[in-house]
């Protein structure tokens, strides 16, 4: 590809979630590439419903070719294969070159490379809509096919939490089916409060899940499991879910060091090279974010944003990463809540991830006419399916869509608060009520010194406790 006209040409790697922000952020003043290795846009927040089949697979799909070309830019499907710094080149492995004034790295996250031996080969990861098929699919036979099964779900992070819960959607009442999930520390989803996992557990035990925590896997065979405490468990299932590694390009290209994810400055300038930016899950802040896609939307937009002021000579713009709020569903049997001053619990937060879903497609395919109207009424058609709805739906509609509840998972339950968390001594908490802000700002404001609370007017200070108003 050579430069047609004078208009700098931007190229974006990867078109995930950081990426197709970037994109859609740059307008026709650049002469905009994005490359990606599939044609489709999968919305990976959503795999695990694949688990449970209660998606298609064509709900999580979006064109890229559509999405891209919307906005006047090229897509170009290929695998990269390497950046040239030094010649400001991207290589594609079917032997292309794409110049650039300026790189947008999106590349996400790669399978994890610290799996057990026989993880590769005989489990299998979710990362990607056929991955979740498969899973579906393969879980689905086991049940079918009857007799003694057992499932093993590796890791008890975001993504295990998840897919045991669409395991138990769906099979919870089949019998001969052993569910059990492996993590290696005392607590499920160990950063969140602990009042989630408690309220995990209390779930997990009324299904009868084997949780073994405090426990890793040291080995995966055909049809089993064995463990770093030696003992060795049947698995006809073994869904490795534990983390995921950085693109072993960043380290090609210079990036980073091996094994590692790409420093960068908060304009999202890689520390290596100000003309390259990187983002989404494979930057790494000096105070690191959440690899999750609202902050890869987020850094998306803002380096598209700089990139266009770099080529202006114009002054770069720091990220402000959005605060950081969680909505975990546990199969519609329970769903989480979390920010910085409540955690909630409740299967109709289930329905606000649903929301969540159908507004994060909506606004990616924003599609014009009769076309873009027939898909939206496509995606909401089939999250309205039976199949999909939450039991305690089920349970209200008339006959013939009504079932009987089968057990307490399928009766309505309204969110309720699990946990206040005031853990300035209820200071940051009660400053964020004065001020209409959220606990975290507050306890932000307060890191960088009584100054901060100090450029705030008076009146935004009524009712702010003192020990934090006096910079205490
Ligand atoms: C199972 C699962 C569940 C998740 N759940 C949540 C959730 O509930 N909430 C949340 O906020 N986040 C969730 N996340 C995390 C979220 O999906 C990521 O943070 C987000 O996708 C990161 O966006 P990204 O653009 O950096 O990378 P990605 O979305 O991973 O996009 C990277 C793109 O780069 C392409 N690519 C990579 N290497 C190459 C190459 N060499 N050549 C060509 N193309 C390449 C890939 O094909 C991909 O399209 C989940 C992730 C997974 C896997």
């Amino acid at each position: 590809v050579t430069a047609t006209s004078a208009r700098p040409r931007v190229v974006i790697l990867g078109g995930g979630f950081a990426g197709l922000a970037a994109a859609r952020r740059l307008g026709e003043r650049h002469q905009v590439t994005l490359v990606d290795r599939g044609a489709d846009f999968e919305f990976l927040p959503s795999l695990h419903e694949l688990v449970s089949r209660c998606k298609k697979p064509r709900s999580l799909r979006l064109d890229r070719e559509r999405l891209v070309s919307r906005q006047g830019h090229v897509f170009r499907q290929a695998e990269v294969a390497a950046i040239d710094r030094e010649r400001r080149e991207v290589h594609t492995a079917d032997g292309g070159v794409l110049p650039y004034e300026a790189l947008i790295v999106a590349l996400g996250s790669a399978r994890s490379t610290h799996a057990a031996p026989g993880a590769a080969e005989h489990a299998v990861a979710l990362r990607s809509v056929a991955e979740g098929v498969a899973i579906g699919d393969r879980l689905k036979q086991l049940v079918d096919d009857g007799g003694r099964r057992a499932v093993t779900i590796v890791g008890g992070g975001f993504t295990g939490v998840e897919v045991l819960g669409e395991v138990l959607r769906r099979y919870r009442k089949r019998r001969g089916l052993t569910v059990r999930l492996v993590h290696p520390h005392a607590r499920l989803l160990a950063e969140q409060p602990a009042a989630v996992h408690h309220a995990l557990r209390r779930v997990i035990d009324d299904c009868d899940v084997e949780l073994l925590l405090d426990e890793s896997v040291a080995a995966v065979e055909p049809g089993a499991v064995r463990l770093v405490s030696g003992r060795w468990m049947r698995s006809e299932l073994t869904i490795w879910t534990a983390g995921g590694s950085p693109s072993p390009l960043l380290a090609a290209a210079g990036l980073a060091p091996a094994g590692e994810w790409a420093p960068v400055r908060r304009t999202l300038q890689s520390r290596a090279c100000p003309e390259i930016f990187v983002v989404g899950d494979s930057a790494e802040l000096r105070h690191p974010l959440a690899k999750q896609s609202y902050h890869a939307s987020a850094m998306g937009r803002r380096a598209a944003s700089n990139a266009a002021r770099l080529l202006a000579g114009r002054e770069l713009r720091k990220l402000a990463p959005p605060p950081q709020r969680l909505l975990i569903t546990f199969g519609h049997l329970s769903g989480f809540y979390v920010d910085d001053d409540v955690v909630l619990e409740g299967a109709a937060l289930c329905l606000a991830r649903e929301a969540l879903f159908q507004v994060g497609m909506a606004e990616l395919d924003r599609g014009r006419g009769e076309a873009g109207r027939r898909r939206l009424r496509r995606r909401l058609r089939d999250a309205m399916r039976l199949r999909s709805w939450p039991g305690a739906l089920r349970s209200v509609v008339p006959f013939p869509f009504g079932r009987a509840p089968r057990d307490r998972y399928d009766l309505p339950a309204l969110p309720r608060v699990l946990e206040w968390r005031r853990d300035d001594g209820g200071a940051a908490a009660a400053a964020a009520g004065a001020l209409g802000t959220s606990a975290r700002t507050v306890r932000e404001l307060g890191e960088r010194g009584p100054r901060a609370l100090r450029l705030l007017r008076p009146r935004q200070l009524d009712g702010v406790p003192p020990e934090l108003a006096n910079g205490g």
